[in-house]
C-alpha cells in the first residue's frame, strides 16, 4: 500500500489533513466521515425497524424494573403502568398488521394521587425508558377555543416541538396531562354551581383522545415558517392524566357505604384504611367528582398512588438514581469536601418536609436550606457530617448569634 495516499479515495497525503494507518491501508478524514454517516444511517434504520418487532418490546416486568430505579414505592401504580404501556405499544404493532379482525383500544391512564407522590415522575420515567417524545401540559391553562388561555391543540404543538418536528415520532409519543381534576365539572360535586368551562375543556380533550387527525399550529416551528398547520394523528399517542382529586376518598366511601367499611376495617390503622378505600376507586367515583363519562371512557385504566409515608420519603432521599443525597454529596465532592448525611439527619429532613405537605417535592427545598450556609462557606470545612442533632441546630444557633 502506498503510505502517501488514502486507500479509499486515492487522495494524496498533501491533499488531506490526516491519514490513519490500518494493517494494510490508509484512510483520510473525509472517508472516515463518509463511512461514519453510512454506518449511522444504517444503524438508525435498523433501530426504527426493530422497534416495531414484538420481541423487542420491553416486557412489563422489565419496564417495572426500570421504573424501580427512579420511583420508590407506588408498587401497584408501577405495575399497572408497565402493563398499560406494554399493551399500548403492542397495540401499535397490531394496528400495523393487515387483515386484522379485532381492534385493540388504547389504554390511556388516569393516575390519582396527592401532590408530590410521583405521578409526573412515573410518566416521565416511562417516556425515558421507551425513548419516545414526552410532554407535560397543565390542564388548568387549557380553555375552549376562542377563550383566553391555551387551545387544546397546543398540547400537540408541544409534543411536536419535543419531537423536533418529526411528525411520525410525535404520533407515538406520550402526553402527560397534569391537574386533570381541576377541569372537573362542578355541578356533580357538592355545593358549587355549574362550571361550563371545565366541561368545555373536557369535551375538547375528547377529540384528541379519540384518535383523530388534528390540525396543529406549529408554534415556534422554525422549520416550517410557511406552513400554517401540521396534521397529527392522535390515534397512537398515549395520554396519561394525573390529578390529586381532593375529596375523592369521601366519594368512594359514600358509594361503598361508610358503615360497611368501618366494620371491616376496625382493626386497620387510619393509613391502611385510606389505602383500602382508595384502592376501591372506580370510574363511577371520578364521574361523581366531575369528569364526564365520555372522557372517562377514553381512560380505561385508573390507578392510584399511595400517600408517601415517612419510610418511603427516607428511601426517596437515598435510593433513586441521582437521589437528593447523592447529588449534594457529588456537588461538595467537586470542591474536595466530604459531605455525609447520617440516617438521623435524613429522618429530620423528612420530618421537616412532611410538615409542609408538598410530598417528596419538598425534600430538595428542605435539603437545600439545610446546606445553604455550608455551600456559602464552601472551602472552610473539609468534612461536613450532618447528624440528627446538628442538621437544624446549626441554623438556630446562627440566627441567635
Ligand atoms: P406529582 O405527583 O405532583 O406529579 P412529582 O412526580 O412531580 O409529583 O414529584 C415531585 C418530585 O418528588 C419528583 O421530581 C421526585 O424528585 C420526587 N418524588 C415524588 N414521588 C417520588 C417517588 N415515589 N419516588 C421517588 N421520587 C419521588
Amino acid at each position: 500500500m502506498n503510505p502517501n495516499e488514502c486507500s479509499f479515495c486515492g487522495r494524496k497525503r498533501s491533499e488531506v489533513q490526516i491519514l490513519i494507518a490500518g494493517q494494510s491501508g490508509y484512510i483520510c478524514e473525509s472517508c472516515i466521515e463518509q463511512a461514519h454517516s453510512i454506518v449511522k444511517e444504517s444503524v438508525d434504520n435498523t433501530e426504527s425497524s426493530t422497534a416495531t418487532r414484538l420481541q423487542d418490546l420491553k416486557k412489563p416486568k422489565e419496564i417495572k424494573t426500570f421504573l424501580d430505579q427512579y420511583v420508590i414505592g407506588q408498587e401497584q401504580a408501577k405495575k399497572q403502568l408497565s402493563i398499560a404501556v406494554y399493551n399500548h405499544y403492542k397495540r401499535l404493532l397490531h394496528s400495523e398488521q393487515k387483515n386484522r379482525e379485532v381492534e385493540i383500544e388504547k389504554s390511556n391512564i388516569i393516575m390519582v394521587g396527592e401532590t408530590g407522590t410521583g405521578k409526573t415522575l412515573l410518566a416521565k420515567t416511562i417516556a425515558k425508558e421507551l425513548d419516545v417524545p414526552f410532554c407535560i401540559v397543565d390542564a388548568t391553562i387549557l380553555t375552549e377555543a376562542g377563550y383566553v388561555g391555551e387551545d387544546i391543540e397546543s398540547i400537540l404543538s408541544r409534543l411536536l416541538m419535543v419531537a423536533d418536528f418529526d411528525v411520525a415520532k410525535a404520533e407515538k409519543g406520550i402526553v402527560f396531562i397534569d391537574e386533570i381534576d381541576k377541569i372537573a365539572r362542578k355541578s356533580d360535586n357538592a355545593s358549587i354551581t355549574r362550571d361550563v368551562s371545565g366541561e368545555g375543556v373536557q369535551q375538547g380533550l375528547l377529540k384528541l383522545l379519540e384518535g383523530s387527525i388534528v390540525n396543529v399550529p406549529p408554534q415556534g416551528g422554525r422549520k416550517h415558517p410557511d406552513q400554517k398547520y401540521i396534521q397529527i394523528n392522535t390515534q397512537n399517542i398515549l395520554f396519561i392524566a394525573g390529578g390529586a382529586f381532593d375529596g375523592i376518598k369521601d366519594i368512594i366511601e359514600r358509594r361503598l357505604n361508610r358503615q360497611a367499611i368501618g366494620f371491616s376495617a376496625e382493626k386497620l390503622s387510619k393509613e391502611r384504611e385510606d389505602e383500602y378505600v382508595l384502592s376501591q376507586m372506580t370510574a363511577i367515583d371520578l364521574r361523581r367528582f366531575g369528569l364526564i363519562p365520555e372522557l372517562l371512557g377514553r381512560f380505561p385504566i385508573l390507578t392510584n398512588l399511595d400517600k408517601l409515608t415517612k419510610e418511603t420519603m427516607i428511601r426517596i432521599m437515598k435510593e433513586p438514581k441521582s437521589s437528593i443525597v447523592s447529588q449534594y454529596v457529588e456537588l461538595f465532592k467537586m470542591d474536595g469536601i466530604t459531605l455525609e448525611f447520617t440516617d438521623g439527619a435524613i429522618e429530620r429532613i423528612v420530618e421537616e418536609t412532611m410538615e409542609k405537605g408538598l410530598g417528596a417535592r419538598g425534600l430538595r427545598g428542605t435539603t437545600e436550606k439545610v446546606l445553604e450556609d455550608y455551600m456559602f462557606a464552601i472551602g472552610e470545612q473539609a468534612v461536613i457530617k450532618l447528624t440528627k442533632a446538628n442538621v437544624f441546630k446549626e441554623k438556630t444557633l446562627r440566627k441567635k448569634a
